[in-house]
């Protein structure tokens, strides 16, 4: 019999009020139905911390873990060692960061996400965060709510996002729809760093100028926006010294990992006003500790430049149906000994499957 262990968060009272909340343990992405049918033994758990976790002993014997980036499994090296049966990983959603992929190809464990199942979900969030930020709307919204009106508090912050440059870092399937989206803002320039360029057509579409440099592209951005996988290239690159290349003042979103940053680093930049602000929704680790120092960083001029939220730009329930949907199918075609739809293999036969997560080489 095969064993699935799906890890996903706990929905609670919210997924009773809200069926639509597949990615929750209540609702198992939808696939009770399909692993009763098919006679497969499904565990799900959103508990997934710890060597008592029912994550670390549900492992040993599954043969197909499933999880969302929302609420992790971490599959680390050391739990892979003890996953004897394992062979398929699946994220129900985009980026696989929280699977140590070269322990996962050393054991020829396929990794597979449901490619693009969130990426407009993902750029309309990047969109608002960006504006959210730039409009200085948190300190008004909260104005507001305290009962208090001084307009110049918050005019103070706030600027138009038309004339200023925008760059992103990464410019895949997420990157580009930004782009895409930022275009009716006619801002004074698009940019983009990536060691992938984008199609000449594509890049002609939204009117993008690549810069190959990264200090060169953090130095003429008033606003940020990462949207690359993490992997060994990525972690920390946003650091004291990388901030330091940045305009002051500038603005940065961050909606594709937590760990792409030094947290501390960002913090500093944000409570010392070298950053006008930082927003997004990925933490380095989730859940975030209630301590964590995104959660209270805050721009001295403005006391707001924080828009950060739980993970949940991805998790939209527009987005949830395509992941939950996509998530079975991956398990089906894998128990028929159909080929995965290329686009969604990150690893697979001990290889990456993608150019994405990093520069190497014997990539397919
Ligand atoms: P994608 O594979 O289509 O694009 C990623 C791009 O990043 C590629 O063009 C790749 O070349 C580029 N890249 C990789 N390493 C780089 C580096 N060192 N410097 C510059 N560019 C680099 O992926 P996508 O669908 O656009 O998703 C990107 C990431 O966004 C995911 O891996 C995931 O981490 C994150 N994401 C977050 C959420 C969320 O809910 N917050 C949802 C979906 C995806």
């Amino acid at each position: 019999m095969v064993k699935v262990l799906a890890i996903l968060y706990d929905g609670g009272k919210h997924a009773e009020e809200q069926p639509k909340l597949l990615g929750t343990t209540e609702n198992a992405l939808g696939m009770r139905p399909y692993c009763e049918k098919n006679g497969i033994e499904l565990v799900v758990t959103s508990d997934k911390e710890g060597p008592d976790s029912e994550f670390n002993k549900h492992i040993v014997d599954a043969d197909v873990l499933i999880t969302t980036p929302f609420h992790p499994g971490y599959l680390t090296r050391e739990l892979i060692a003890t996953a004897k049966n394992l062979k398929l990983a699946i994220t129900a959603g985009v980026g696989s960061d929280h699977v140590d992929l070269n322990a996962a190809n050393e054991r020829k464990i396929t990794v597979a996400e449901v490619t693009g199942s969130n990426v407009v979900s993902v750029a309309e969030h990047v969109i608002m965060t960006i504006l959210v930020l730039v409009r200085n709307f948190v300190p008004a919204h909260e104005q507001i709510k305290a009962g208090d009106w001084e307009v110049a508090a918050v005019a103070k912050g706030e600027y138009d996002l038309e004339g200023k440059v925008v760059g992103t870092l990464g410019a895949g399937r997420i990157g580009f729809r930004v782009l895409q989206r930022l275009k009716p803002f006619d801002c004074k320039e698009l940019l983009y760093y990536d060691y992938n360029s984008l199609p000449e057509d594509a890049a002609k579409e939204v009117g993008v100028r690549r810069v190959e440099d990264l200090k060169d592209f953090l130095s003429q951005c008033d606003v940020v926006t990462l949207n690359c996988p993490l992997h060994e290239g990525t972690k920390g690159i946003i650091n004291k010294e990388t901030i330091s290349y940045m305009k002051d003042g500038a603005w940065l979103v961050n909606t594709a990992r937590g760990a792409l940053c030094v947290a501390e680093d960002v913090a500093e930049a944000v409570n010392s006003g070298k950053l006008s602000g930082y927003g997004g929704d990925v933490w380095p680790k989730q859940p975030a500790p209630a301590d964590h120092c995104w959660r209270t960083m805050a721009n001295p001029l403005t006391k707001g430049g924080n828009a950060m939220v739980p993970h949940m730009s991805g998790t939209s329930l527009d987005a949830q149906i395509r992941y939950a949907n996509g998530a079975i199918k991956i398990l089906d075609n894998w128990r028929n000994g159909v080929p995965q739809t290329q686009s969604d293999l990150i690893t697979e036969n001990g290889e990456y499957a993608t150019l994405s997560y990093g520069q190497r080489t014997g990539k397919k």
